[in-house]
């Protein structure tokens, strides 16, 4: 059973505590459920056979078209069955289920012999790390894209745009050193002028400026000019991952939402790509694993984990320890704007998103009332749609009156109904109505 119910949930005063965790790892005792799609592109072909023994890194799914990618075996171990199974997304899938091994060993890409542009978006293009979410499917084609125009510039994001989510935030701490040299392998791949590191307002400013200052320390070290890097600190206005407000606020550029800000040069990656990036590029290791914050007040060892493509949350959540299994009724992967909540526990994590969280079951919590007309949902859309409007079309399945109000533009980043005081289920009814119009469209 699967309910985005848990969008815009408030978990309340969870991330102080998240803040000053350390990455650990989450080692699995079940079997790996591999998915081969786990973003809006098409699925991936699988390249092993049932019965298969495979090495951690081995290629087990292979790009069907240009808006899927390689996927690789977190695990060593064999391979025992490839069917379809629902994904993240609620959708169905070929999954690769593998049976880990005792004996872990790795598979390397080959070393590359020097790190020129061409040689370095293949990797990016062989790594598994883009993720194929967005009007540029995969986000690799951003840095080819013809019809770029304007000096290029590439944005890392040292922070979540969740706000219960640390992951960026812990790994480019952890790993300043990394996310620095990964930034400076995008910015050789997008051929740019700028390089700008965007830290929270919400972190310390000493946090900040200690990641910063490893971060410059390796930039230095470069053969890059010190004019040509930056660093700035934005406030947490949610949804902060949407390219056009982050743009809007980074380099004070108004870009229309109908054009991607790829396509005038601006490129955005997170602490996340650019660590993946530079393992693929300078540890020859495929992208087999994700940072995830576990979070919720259901849940004992609340934290920041390594979390292998493929876990299933019951590993997970025997690892974490759950406080009340009676109210363990559901659980969400992604964030609480716009992750999908699930009950099957059986659902393979896959590396495209960097949160999971699982609350006391509160049926309150869900329970929709009248609208208010507080006019929030409206204020805060990015897209600037009236939710309200939409979700009464929804409500009432008139789907043309729904698509003149724009349904088909919504982005899916679940504001709406976390800003919403009435608890509707906003992001929820507008996106099934999208997906009803699509599915109209191909019958
Ligand atoms: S209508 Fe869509 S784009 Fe607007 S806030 Fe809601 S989910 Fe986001
Ligand atoms: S935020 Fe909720 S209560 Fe306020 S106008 Fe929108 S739907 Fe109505």
């Amino acid at each position: 059973m699967i309910e985005a119910l848990t969008r815009g949930i408030k978990l309340g005063g969870i991330t102080n505590s998240l803040v000053k965790t350390e990455i650990a790892e989450i080692k699995s005792s079940a079997n790996f459920c591999v998915p081969l799609k786990s973003g809006a592109g098409s699925e991936s072909k699988p390249l092993v056979i049932v019965g298969d023994l495979i090495k951690r890194g081995t290629v087990i799914g292979a790009p069907s078209d240009e808006t899927s990618g390689f996927v690789y075996s977190p695990c060593s171990g064999a391979v025992v069955s490839i069917k379809d199974k629902v994904n993240s997304l609620g959708e169905n899938c070929l999954n690769v289920e593998i049976e880990p091994s005792h004996k872990d060993s790795l598979l390397y890409f080959r070393p590359l012999e020097n790190h020129d542009n061409n040689n370095l978006f293949g990797r990016l293009i062989e790594s598994g790390s883009f993720d194929n979410w967005g009007q540029r499917y995969p986000s690799y084609h951003k840095y080819i894209n013809p019809n770029t125009i304007g000096a290029r510039t590439i944005i890392v994001k040292l922070f979540d745009s969740d706000p219960y989510c640390v992951s960026n935030l812990k790994i480019a701490e952890q790993y300043a050193k990394e996310v620095a040299l990964g930034a400076l392998c995008y910015f050789k791949v997008g051929v740019a002028v700028k390089l700008i590191f965007v830290g929270s307002k919400a972190v310390s400013k000493a946090t900040n400026q200690k990641i910063y200052d490893a971060i410059l320390d390796e930039i230095n070290k470069s053969d890059m000019k010190t004019n040509q890097v930056s660093f700035v600190t934005v406030s947490k206005v949610y949804p902060n991952d949407e390219d056009h407000l982050l743009t809007k606020k980074v380099l004070k550029k108004t870009i229309s939402i109908s054009v991607p800000v790829s396509d005038k040069g601006i490129f955005i990656e997170n602490a996340q790509t650019c660590l993946n990036f530079y393992r693929a590029v300078f540890d020859n290791l495929p992208t087999t694993e994700a940072v995830y914050t576990i979070a919720g007040n259901n849940l004992k060892n609340q934290g920041v984990y390594l979390v292998k493509n493929g876990l299933v949350p019951q590993n997970v959540f025997a690892s974490v320890d759950i406080k009340n299994k009676e109210l363990f009724r559901q659980y969400s992967i992604g964030g609480t704007f716009n992750g999908i909540s699930q009950c099957d526990t059986s659902v393979g994590l896959p590396l495209s998103v960097s949160t999971l969280f699982s609350n006391k079951w509160n049926e309150e919590n869900f329970k929709e009332r009248d609208c208010i007309n507080c006019g929030r949902c409206n204020a805060r859309c990015p897209i600037k749609l009236s939710p309200m409007m939409i979700d009464n079309f929804a409500i009432n399945k008139d789907f043309a009156r729904a698509k003149r109000y724009g349904v088909l533009s919504c982005i899916d980043c679940g504001v709406c109904s976390y800003v919403c005081p009435a608890k509707r289920h906003l992001s929820q009814r507008i996106s099934d109505t999208a997906q009803a119009i699509k599915q109209r469209r191909t019958m």
